[in-house]
């Protein structure tokens, strides 16, 4: 919450106590429940200084990723425990990495770690006839093979990966796939346009790499010394990945996967990654969620080089919106933070935290048009100079004012190779 703008913060708050007070009218327990969220919300900024130490932290990190880093700040950013209230969380606690936890028939849950504040992914094992299928792979580092090879002892066993199945591209779900897929000779299967864009990532080609990144934001006002340390970042994908493999099972939305004779329906989403793949169980009541839902931080939204002018924001709202058509009790699986059920709440509370802060924007350019550059600290409440939160940071603030414009209530200027917003 540190990075949260003080205007954005109090809101939030009122949404906070609003739905805390919804939750106390329809619970026995409300009354803890509510109290728990105020005081949560309180010790978060108290604990300012502790939050802000850790985000320094990784920023150390130099050699990793912008995705990761940018979830990083989001955690900062969105770390709020109101949202949690609304959901039931089945398991307190994650399984040791190198073991598994069984959550469901044929499933079970394994925590790879990751070496920045946001310290950890999940990733998923579905029994596969005599096999198991891996749903995503951590990154390619020792430290994540090393729990990897425990579990191929421990629980994968001779017959190894029937599949490893990835849910998009990022470096912590697809980054082990070259090393997974070529230990089991096992096949990847993936969505088109997320298996392309590991590819394009990998081999800066296609509007993807630093240089690229280097130049939106210098067009949405960015200053020249952290474009050009952004410039300086070189491809930080290949850093965390292994060589991708150069065949794949498309999947594609709709498509029914006979996993050990359970039937996993692909669900496509949009906004996080170009063509995300969820997975859902109906006779198991499970869902796969990828980075599409989380319970306790809001997925990354950010406007990439290559597509300037899309409105990554409204894909992915809409896209959560088709997650109403599953069941309430649906068990959800993220890829970060812990297995949930509350799946609607989740979605609603989404759409309110993105509406206040499209609020928040449309007032700091009500009259007078701004760069995204320059509402970081309209939206953040502070200057990020760190050039790597900046990536995330600009990347979200673009995101924001496309989505804006997009939906009519802003309007795009573009002078002398700059572009700035005024709603
Ligand atoms: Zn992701």
């Amino acid at each position: 919450m540190t990075l949260v703008s003080s205007g954005a913060f109090s809101s939030f708050s009122r949404i906070s106590r609003a739905i805390a007070s919804r939750v106390t009218q329809s619970s026995p327990a409300g009354g803890a429940i509510q109290k728990r969220t105020r005081d949560s919300s309180d010790s978060s900024v108290r604990n300012g200084n502790v939050e802000r130490s850790r985000a320094t932290a990784a920023t150390k990190v130099d050699d990793f990723t912008a995705w990761a880093l940018r979830t990083v700040i989001l955690a900062r950013l969105l770390d709020c425990d109101f949202v949690t209230t609304a959901l039931e969380h089945p398991w307190t606690t994650p399984p040791v990495p190198g073991t598994t936890l069984s959550v469901a028939p044929g499933v079970r849950w394994v925590r790879m770690p990751l070496p920045f504040a946001l310290d950890h992914i999940n990733l998923w094992l579905l029994r596969d006839g005599k096999g198991w299928t891996a749903v995503d792979c951590g990154i390619a580092a020792d430290a994540t093979r090393v729990h990897w090879e425990q579990i191929f002892r421990d629980v994968v066993g001779n017959t190894g990966l029937t599949r490893v199945l990835v849910t998009h591209f990022h470096p912590d779900h697809f980054g082990n796939a070259g090393w997974l897929t070529q230990r089991f000779d096992a096949p990847l299967w993936m969505s088109e346009s997320e298996y392309l864009n590991a590819h394009a990532q990998y081999q800066t080609q296609a509007g993807f790499g630093s240089d690229a990144t280097a130049r939106l934001f210098a067009e949405h006002g960015l200053d020249l010394e952290r474009v050009a340390a952004i410039k300086g970042r070189g491809n930080s994908y290949r850093k965390i990945v292994s060589e991708p493999p150069t065949r794949f099972v498309r999947m594609m939305d709709g498509d029914k996967i006979d996993i050990g004779g359970n039937n996993w329906r692909v669900i496509v989403g949009w906004g996080h990654a170009p063509e995300h793949a969820a997975l859902y169980c109906e006779s198991l009541g499970v869902l796969i969620s990828g980075d599409m839902l989380l319970p306790r931080i809001s997925t990354n939204i950010s406007v990439m080089a290559s597509t300037p002018h899309a409105d990554p924001l409204g894909l992915f709202l809409d896209s959560i919106d088709g997650f109403r058509a599953l069941p309430a009790d649906t068990l959800v699986l993220p890829s970060h933070g812990r297995p949930f059920r509350g799946l609607h709440a989740r979605v609603d509370q989404l759409h309110a935290h993105h509406a206040e802060r499209c609020e928040v924007l449309i007032a700091a350019c009500a009259g007078t048009p701004k760069h995204a550059a320059e509402l970081i600290s309209v939206l953040f409440n502070r200057d990020i100079p760190d050039p790597h939160q900046t990536m995330f940071a600009m990347g979200e603030a673009i995101a924001h004012l496309n989505y804006l414009e997009h939906s009519g209530k802003m309007q795009r200027i573009e002078e002398n190779g700059l572009v700035r917003f005024i709603s």
